[in-house]
């Protein structure tokens, strides 16, 4: 099947005055080098212009392509959809703020076909955002390397680069956009390459995401870091703790029991079970061990009736379409 040199998938949430610029400037940099390509537009439900302005840009360049949301839903969900509207062996996602370069385009595609990478990152080393946000960037990306264990500087540069078949396998969901090289490790794509970037400060408009975007940020590495281990088999984990916790308990009562016994063996006097703290750390334990267990079943059952658990990343098919 013939497919497109590149496709440019762009999520936008009211940035009207950036996108003939970036049409052009993209257009310019096709040309050049003589590629076949497409630009995606996602419009997130922007309450300005932008969607008059996708459509006049369609007219004068029919690479134009776009797909709206009637509300605002996030950068992600513009991702996704982008995503499955591609044909391009390679995809690129750059941000609509005129930020990302377009001249880094030849390269990232080059680093995709030649030197194989499922994924290329931008890796924006000199960045032109203010401190407020690079100092918890940073946090951010340190916290990030150690957990998903990939080596990269910037994690969540809106300019990536994608082998096709990568875009069609990952589903990004919630706000996941800052992870999407976990994402695509935890489906084995894990040949995950960088480069450095151009930045510029953004010229038109505001940035679309306040400080909030760091404390939902650390939720979402959370749970990722369980759904990659975890996800599949969720019983391995509330089970273990559970069990645990459950065992614990179990010993607590053997060694009140056998206490008790002890000093009525011997004679003594003895207290109520319930009149020792422990007794209470032995009741709490209990609860909680059987709480974890049976949500490790539900989740197991939920599992069972979910439509996504065979969604794992297939590499081949013969005889099968
Ligand atoms: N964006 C979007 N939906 C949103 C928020 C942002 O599509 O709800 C787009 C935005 O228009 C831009 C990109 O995501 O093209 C990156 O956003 P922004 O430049 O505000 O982020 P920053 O550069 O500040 O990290
Ligand atoms: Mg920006």
């Amino acid at each position: 099947m013939f497919k497109l040199d590149l496709s440019i998938v762009i999520p936008l949430f009211n940035e009207e005055e950036s996108l003939p610029e970036l049409t052009d400037w993209i257009a310019r940099v096709m040309e050049r080098e003589s590629f076949s390509y497409e630009i995606i537009f996602v419009n997130d439900g922007s309450t300005d212009d932008s969607w008059s302005v996708i459509e006049g840009l369609r007219q004068r360049n029919p690479n134009v392509k776009a797909i709206s949301f009637r509300k605002n839903q996030g950068k992600s969900a513009g991702l996704n959809q982008g995503f499955k509207a591609c044909t391009g062996e390679v995809v690129v996602t750059m941000d609509a703020d005129l930020q990302d370069s377009p001249e880094e385009l030849p390269e990232l595609r080059r680093m995709i076909l030649e030197d194989h990478y499922d994924l290329v990152s931008g890796w924006k080393q000199k960045r032109y955002d203010p401190i407020t946000k690079t100092l918890p960037t940073k946090l951010f990306n340190a916290a990030t390397r150690r957990i998903s264990k990939i080596k990269l500087n910037d994690f969540n540069c809106g300019l990536k680069a994608y082998r096709l078949e990568v875009v069609q396998n990952v589903e990004i969901y919630g706000e996941m956009h800052r992870y999407i090289p976990f994402l695509a490790k935890n489906k084995g794509f894990d040949k995950i390459g960088e480069k450095v970037v151009q930045h510029q400060a953004r010229k038109y408009g505001t940035t679309k995401f306040g400080l909030d975007r760091f404390v939902n940020g650390f939720l979402d590495l959370g749970t990722l870091a369980v759904m990659g281990k975890f996800g599949r088999r969720p019983m391995h984990f509330f089970g273990a703790a559970g069990s645990l916790m459950f065992l614990l308990s179990v010993a607590l009562l053997a060694y009140l029991g056998g206490f008790k016994l002890y000093l009525l063996s011997q004679g003594m006097e003895v207290r109520l079970i319930t009149e020792n703290p422990l007794f209470y750390i032995l009741l709490t334990l209990t609860i909680l061990g059987v709480q974890l267990f049976a949500v490790g079943f539900m989740a197991e059952l939920l599992l069972r009736v979910s439509t996504k658990k065979h969604d794992y990343t297939v590499d081949a098919k013969i005889g099968l379409d």
